[in-house]
């Protein structure tokens, strides 16, 4: 079976679904970057989601082609933050996750993941770039609360709906234009915390098992910028229970204000975040005999601030947020990474890890 016979399939048992056939798929991405997918589903919510994906797993036609997952013919987005989609976009079937629902869940929290991360999230330039230190406060001795949020829920849409309900905890996360299941998919960091600190359990489809799972989120790997997810892409992140606090929501408020001024002096909406990780301190500390972010390497050590590849640019703000300034391509974006990672290897022996995941082929 090929895509064209899928999509014929799929338009026919579904409806009343967005289904589209060679789609664009850069309006979907924070960057507006990235060529057509073969097939693109919009699912507007959870129960479309999760028939979408009960359905492509256990279609034995279709399965074959999709068990590569992430980098086979499956592709699921969230709000497109943190990706680089090729110019040639995706051989395969996109789904588009905009399932936006959140409850408030009565009953005892537990702990959540207790192991805390190295974050490696300083920046050694705080005046100019980010000082986390300045917002970051202890809210743990404040009565604890349960929330479940579906995969598709937007962060900043979370945040404010649980202030007004009187809950706080993801506070640091602000800013970050992702959505929950990207979240968990990346273990996202707001300043030194993680995603991961406030998860209690994670709701997953199996595509190997083609069963609706529940993960305790103690008991699966997480680290900077990384998580069981991504090792495991036949999982799909359907829904996620939180453990938050009915803490102090005027601070809070004031927090995600203070840090959304600082962040969006120096991370325009037209980026996909920070394109490298920051090394790990051990790297560092042969190097420089401290840890050191990215964004100042590329400035101050490879001197390529500023750099421009078409439309693309080394952010003149922040050097690890690349920007398009119009119409870039992924092949201007793929250039400056390219650049930078050459100049660091040859200058400094210092290999740098993109952020940004690179999907289609590039
Ligand atoms: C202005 C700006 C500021 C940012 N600030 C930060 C920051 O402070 N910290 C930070 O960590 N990041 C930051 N980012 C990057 C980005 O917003 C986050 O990484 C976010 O978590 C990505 O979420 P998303 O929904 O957009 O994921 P997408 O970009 O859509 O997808 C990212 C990956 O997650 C996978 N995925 C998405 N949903 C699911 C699901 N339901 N199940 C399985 N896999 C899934 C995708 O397949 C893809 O591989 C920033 C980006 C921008 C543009």
């Amino acid at each position: 079976m090929n895509y064209q016979q899928i999509y014929l399939d799929l338009i026919q048992k579904f409806p009343d679904f967005e289904i589209h056939q060679n789609h664009p798929l850069a309006p979907y991405t924070t960057l507006k970057i990235g060529g057509p997918a073969d097939i693109f589903i919009h699912t507007k919510n959870n129960f479309q989601f999760k028939t979408i994906l009960q359905y492509l797993s256990k279609n034995s036609d279709f399965a074959p082609l999709l068990q590569g997952g992430i980098k086979g013919g499956l592709v699921i987005l969230g709000n497109g933050s943190n990706v680089l989609i090729s110019d040639s976009g995706i051989r395969g079937i996109v789904i588009k996750n905009s399932s936006q629902k959140i409850d408030i869940l009565p009953g005892k929290t537990t702990s959540s993941v207790t192991n805390k991360i190295s974050a490696h999230r300083t920046e050694n330039d705080p005046i100019n770039y980010l000082n986390f230190a300045k917002i970051d406060y202890d809210e743990g001795s404040s009565p604890k609360i349960k929330v479940k949020m579906t995969s598709g829920t937007l962060l900043p849409f979370a945040i404010n709906y649980l202030f007004n309900q009187g809950i706080t905890g993801l506070q640091w996360f602000a800013y970050i234009p992702g959505t929950i299941g990207g979240a968990i998919w990346y273990n996202l960091h707001g300043g030194s915390r993680h995603f991961s600190d406030y998860l209690q359990t994670i709701t997953v489809f199996n595509f190997k098992t083609n069963q609706i799972e529940k993960l305790d989120a103690q008991k699966i790997d997480w680290d900077y910028d990384n998580s069981h997810f991504q090792k495991n892409p036949h999982l799909i992140i359907l829904n996620a229970t939180f453990n938050l606090y009915q803490g102090d929501t005027d601070r809070a408020r004031q927090t995600a204000a203070a840090w959304i001024l600082q962040k969006s002096k120096v991370q325009p909406m037209n980026s996909a975040g920070s394109i490298f990780q920051n090394p790990p301190l051990e790297i560092c500390q042969k190097i420089w005999g401290e840890q050191k972010s990215t964004g100042w390497i590329i400035d101050h050590e490879l001197n390529l601030k500023g750099t421009k590849s078409g439309q693309a640019e080394i952010g003149p703000q922040h050097a690890n947020i690349f920007t398009n300034n119009g119409n870039a391509t992924a092949k201007d974006f793929l250039n400056l990474i390219n650049l930078v990672q050459n100049k660091a290897k040859e200058k400094l022996n210092l290999n740098l890890t993109p952020e940004i995941k690179l999907i289609g082929d590039h």
